[in-house]
């Protein structure tokens, strides 16, 4: 990203050679992203992050199909969604479409009979994530890819958690939209992606000059796209070996806790789950106490998802699978990622127990 910050200042859209340089940057960080899905090159559109891909998906796609005159107005989703599909899904609901709100099991999976039954004739877009943000759970999104293709539906999902975490290959998913974002694999911040099969149609939400095969205006973040790009290279390259190692260590770190903390229980621990994500349920400790004496000790961890820290809201994710408002915020996530060490693992299980401790005495509920 250096050289486009300090030497190659080229916008893509320019004929000259500056601006052609830009354009093979961003050509490059297209192939690489491509690549890290089984998509082709064109079906990829650069946009602002996670967030304005899922917008893009889901309202382009409700948006094209009202535009082409077609009746269908109805939207399936389920409750443990990030906030950036729930809150573009509410706000479709308020403007007169419907939505079904799919509920998960305990370990947060959504079942594959339900989004079968939920199906409607004017149904026009189901969206069921990859992978969960809080809890890891990972979808059985093959399954309702198949469900949707043989009734003819669109189907986007959010795999901003699952991309480059584990193998993602969108034509044996059969999605037509599959939204990305460049900082949860160690690329910048303010870039991603949504693949759009190709044929699918779409209303772009940013309208101007026609960038991104008039799918998104605006000139591209060139460093943004290449970070990204290089980002999912090696994400690509090290998916194996380091995500068998990330699950390794937090393997470790569960084990770990739960022999030296008592009344302590991993969330949606049965479930397929992503091999980095960890939610920690703490009996009569109070998560954001537990948070602020991580913090003291140099772990970060958080509360809920990372966009509603910050408010004691219980997290939707925990209540969606039957958490009750107390289990809920006893409640940790431990990121993992390729630069976590077994150092790192062997520093919380050392510092977790006297916090917990600590926080349980001062507990009304706790009973030793
Ligand atoms: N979707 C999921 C599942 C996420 O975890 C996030 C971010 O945490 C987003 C969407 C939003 O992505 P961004 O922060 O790039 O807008």
């Amino acid at each position: 990203m250096m050289p486009v910050f300090t030497e190659h200042f080229g916008n893509a859209s320019s004929i000259h050679w500056f601006g052609q340089y830009a354009k093979a940057l961003i050509d490059d960080a297209r192939q690489q992203v491509a690549k890290l899905i089984n998509a082709e090159v064109s079906e990829i559109v650069f946009v602002s992050g996670g967030t304005e891909a899922d917008n893009l998906a889901i309202r382009g796609i409700a948006e094209s199909l009202r535009s082409k005159g077609r009746q269908g107005r109805h939207i399936i989703t389920s409750k443990i969604e990030h906030h950036a599909v729930l809150h573009t899904c509410g706000d479709l609901e308020k403007q007169g479409y419907e939505v079904t709100w799919l509920p998960v099991s305990v370990d947060g999976l959504v079942d594959p009979d339900d989004v079968v039954k939920a199906i409607r004739p004017d149904t026009i877009l189901i969206s069921i994530m990859h992978a969960n943000n809080e809890i890891g759970t990972i979808q059985p999104i093959a399954e309702i890819g198949a469900i949707a293709d043989k009734a003819d539906i669109y189907f986007h999902s959010d795999g901003v958690q699952a991309m480059g975490k584990i193998p993602v290959d969108v034509r044996q998913l059969k999605v037509d939209l599959y939204s990305m974002s460049g900082h949860k694999i160690h690329g910048p911040k303010g870039v991603g992606a949504l693949f759009v099969k190709k044929g699918t149609p779409l209303k772009p939400t940013m309208t101007g000059g026609g960038h991104e095969r008039n799918r998104r205006s605006g000139t591209e973040n060139v460093a943004g796209i290449v970070g990204f790009g290089v980002a999912a290279r090696l994400a690509r390259e090290g998916l194996n070996s380091e995500m068998n190692r990330v699950r390794e260590l937090r393997d470790q770190l569960e084990a770990g806790l739960k022999s030296k903390i008592e009344a302590i229980h991993v969330n949606a621990e049965n479930a397929p789950r992503l091999p980095n994500t960890s939610n920690i349920m703490v009996d009569c400790a109070e998560g954001e106490g537990l948070v602020i004496a991580l913090d003291l000790n140099g772990i970060a961890v958080s509360t809920g998802s990372a966009c509603s820290s910050g408010s004691l809201e219980p997290s939707h994710v925990l209540t969606a699978i039957g958490r009750t408002p107390d289990e809920n915020h006893g409640s940790l996530r431990f990121s993992l990622s390729s630069m976590t060490t077994e150092e790192d693992v062997n520093c919380v299980l050392e510092a977790m127990p006297g916090i917990v401790e600590r926080l349980r005495e001062l507990s009304p509920h706790y009973k030793r």
